[in-house]
């Protein structure tokens, strides 16, 4: 297809507010996808998608229009909408002219619409402002319109309206795009650059890499160049999706297709790379590769040590898929051998447990999720990175920076002062405050990541009757009065408890871990204190008492095969008992209190 017709872009929303209906939509009016094969959310392939609705990895897809008699190809390139992915959702748009920002007409503006929205127009992207669900009878299109309009500049009368449901307006959205975003422009002559917006595994066909043709050409059987590591290979087969690929004769300026090489792990063709030929590379990459940064750590043990292996396959098995998850190796005398694991965030956290879980049927233990420490010894000097609590420097700490971030929560204003309670609670300072309508608030904070890990987002929700909204991006590190609480039975450092927090919630943690693990623990022949404590100063203090009579005194005198039923008995619940030090604890009471209430 010639450039001038064709028109890339992406549909950039707040989850729910119908973005994949609304694909679905263009799918069928475009004849895309035949009555026969259509079914709802399409391009949401991964069986988590569907049932969570949300989309993970972003998709391309070919959809031609016509318009004044002549045939146009529009390419819908989809981005996740979730902040863990936001490296993800930036690529996509980069690889786009414009893009739908579509609006909820009875919601309105939310906190990912504005940063979408944001990045969007960081790419220079033309705007076409929808609002979606008119259909609803508590749709409010023309105060929406206004706050949209007021937004982007422009007149509400140019919003569009549109239901992805019924399908109302979605032809003339599908017209405002040819007419209105700008046809690609590049150098068909130069030497070939393509840029990576995504690189997904697919079983039979190996790593599937999608592309945006920016100069030159590539073709089928021609040898291809990654810029960022110099890796070759030959290409198998090149085409587009619409939306079944389709192979093809080759992809020129402006163009959405995929790339399949036969390469079988996705960190070889890097989301946000600039793909080249051999025979004539060009000379520079494509603006705007870096490595997406893992955020939030976690350790992973399976509950049956013997499912380590497994669990080691797994991972590497994801890894293919999934260039942003980082593990290795880790032990812990609570839980044993398992894995310390790097994630996006915690969205990203809970993906990847639950297809351990679901694809590759393990029982899995998640110890509670760490951010990036950075410890300045006080006598070295050097800096340590810390992920995981029981790697802290004690006794060397000079100082202790933790990963910041700056949120933007958009809200109703009559919640104003519970979730300015909220951030507070959470060491949050307050950046700035702003009114997008009479009603509507959005309030930024910069405020440190590990307090917005664990339940900040469900507080949030159940502070505003789910009204508020939330988006972050990293904000660098900052020092902070941290300490390292360690929880100690009998003496010994559990170290799958130790946790990191700020010097004035350290009581109230080990407080709280003593008395779960006092009620968790079965009583032993001795006494066993448990502690938390700060270096050598406990801070906290639970005692378990001990049990006098042994077991087998309750059938004293009485029957030998029912003794020895009770011997076999104990000795098949020790194999699930860790040792620490001289108490013994059963493996549930450990998974219980990391799973906490
Ligand atoms: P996404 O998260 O932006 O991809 O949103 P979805 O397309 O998954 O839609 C979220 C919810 O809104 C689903 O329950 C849809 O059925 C519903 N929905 C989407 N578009 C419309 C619409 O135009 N009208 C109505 N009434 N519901 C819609
Ligand atoms: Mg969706």
């Amino acid at each position: 297809t010639p450039s001038a017709q064709i028109r890339n872009f992406c549909i950039i929303a707040h989850i729910d507010h119908g973005k994949s209906t609304l694909a679905d939509r263009m799918l069928q009016i475009t004849g895309a996808v035949s009555e026969r094969d259509m079914r709802a959310q399409y391009l949401d392939r991964m069986d988590i998608e569907r049932e969570r609705g949300i989309t993970i990895k972003s998709q391309a897809v070919r959809m031609p229009w016509e318009l004044g008699g002549e045939t146009f190809a529009l390419n819908m390139i989809d981005t996740p909408g979730h902040v863990d992915f936001t490296y993800e959702v930036s690529r996509s748009l980069a690889a786009c002219e414009g893009a739908i920002l579509l609006v909820d007409a009875a919601q309105g503006i939310e906190a990912q619409t504005l940063a979408n929205l944001y990045l969007a127009l960081e790419n220079d992207l033309h705007i076409i402002p929808v609002l979606n669900k008119i259909d609803l009878p508590a749709a409010d299109p023309e105060k929406y319109a206004k706050e949209l309009a007021s937004l982007i500049g422009g007149k509400p009368e140019d919003v569009l309206r549109v239901s992805g449901k019924t399908g109302v307006g979605v032809q003339e959205l599908l017209d405002r795009l040819v007419q209105e975003i700008p046809a690609p422009r590049g150098d068909s002559d130069a030497p070939a650059r393509a840029m990576i917006f995504d690189s997904v595994y697919d079983a039979y066909r190996g790593v599937v890499t999608y592309v945006r043709m920016i100069d030159g050409s590539l073709s089928p059987r021609e040898r291809i160049q990654m810029m960022s590591t110099g890796a070759n290979h030959e290409l198998l087969e090149i085409g587009v999706s619409s939306p079944e690929p389709i192979p093809s004769k080759g992809l020129g300026v402006g163009e959405v297709g995929y790339l399949i090489t036969g390469v079988k792990d996705v960190r070889l063709s890097k989301v946000g790379d600039t793909v080249t030929t051999a025979r004539k590379p060009a000379t520079d990459a494509l603006p705007g590769y870096t490595d997406p940064k893992p955020m939030v750590f976690s350790g992973l043990y399976p509950i049956d040590g013997s499912d380590y292996a497994e669990l080691r396959e797994a991972l590497d098995k994801l890894k293919l898929s999934d260039a942003s998850l980082v593990y290795e190796p880790e032990t812990s005398v609570a839980l044993g051998f398992g894995f310390r694991c790097g994630f996006l965030g915690l969205l990203h956290l809970e993906i990847i447990t639950e297809r351990l879980a679901r694809e590759f049927d393990l029982d899995l233990i998640t110890t509670a999720p760490s951010v990036i420490y950075e410890v300045l010894t006080s006598d070295t000097g050097e800096t340590v990175t810390v992920t995981n609590p029981s790697e802290y420097p004690d006794g060397r700490i000079g100082s202790v920076s933790e990963p910041m971030v700056k949120a933007a929560i958009l809200l109703p204003k009559d919640y104003v002062g519970t979730v300015m309670e909220l951030c507070q609670s959470r060491r949050g300072t307050l950046l700035g405050m702003e009114y997008f309508s009479e009603e509507r608030v959005e309030l930024r904070y910069n405020i440190p990541l590990g307090e917005i890990v664990f339940d900040f987002f469900d507080q949030l929700k159940s502070k505003t009757q789910g009204y508020a909204s939330l988006d972050y991006e990293p904000s660098g590190q900052q020092e902070a009065d941290l300490v390292k609480v360690d929880i100690l039975l009998q003496g010994e450092k559990v170290d799958a408890f130790s946790s990191i927090v700020h010097r004035d919630k350290a009581y109230s943690y080990g407080t709280m871990m003593a008395e779960r693990l006092r009620k968790l623990i079965p009583r032993q022949q001795f006494e066993v204190p448990i502690q938390a404590a700060i270096g050598a100063r406990i801070i906290a203090r639970e005692t378990i008492r001990a049990i006098r009579k042994d077991v087998l005194a309750k059938c004293y005198g009485g029957d030998i095969t029912r003794k020895r039923k009770l011997l076999e008995k104990q000795k098949e619940g020790k194999k699930r008992m860790k040792m620490v030090g001289r108490v013994e604890v059963p493996q549930e009471a450990f998974i219980a209190a990391l799973s906490g209430d």
